[in-house]
């Protein structure tokens, strides 16, 4: 009498497969400050669009904001895609070194300026 243990029933190695999600790719670094960008990315135009410009670069909403207050679309222009450039100046030099201890996703009214 010979006693069989053990089941032979259909046996799948199965992997459990971990889901491979996306993790979302990072966010870029902002054009103007170099901080990597916060949950909303703007994609903004260094030469205006009304001025031919056709490239993008992520920014922060605030950075963009400075930017676009500080420059008239003709200094845009004239600087091109170089941030660097933009950072030469003193007023974006403070702004770079006061946004850069806040967080991603800061945003604040940088006071509007009248329309030109
Ligand atoms: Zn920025």
């Amino acid at each position: 009498m010979a006693r069989k243990y053990g089941k032979h029933g259909p046996r799948e190695d199965v992997y459990d497969e971990p889901d491979s999600e996306e993790e979302a790719s990072p966010p870029p670094d902002c054009w103007l400050c170099g901080r990597p960008c916060g949950e909303t990315v703007v994609w903004h135009h260094p030469v205006p669009k009304s001025r031919g410009g056709r490239d993008t670069v992520p920014m922060h909403p605030i950075c963009q904001n400075m930017v676009i207050t500080t420059f008239t679309n003709s200094e845009l222009q004239r600087y091109g895609l170089d941030g660097g450039l933009l950072r030469l100046d003193p007023r974006i030099e403070k702004f770079v070194a006061w946004v850069s201890n806040k967080e991603p996703d800061f945003n604040a009214a940088l006071g509007k300026k009248a329309k030109r």
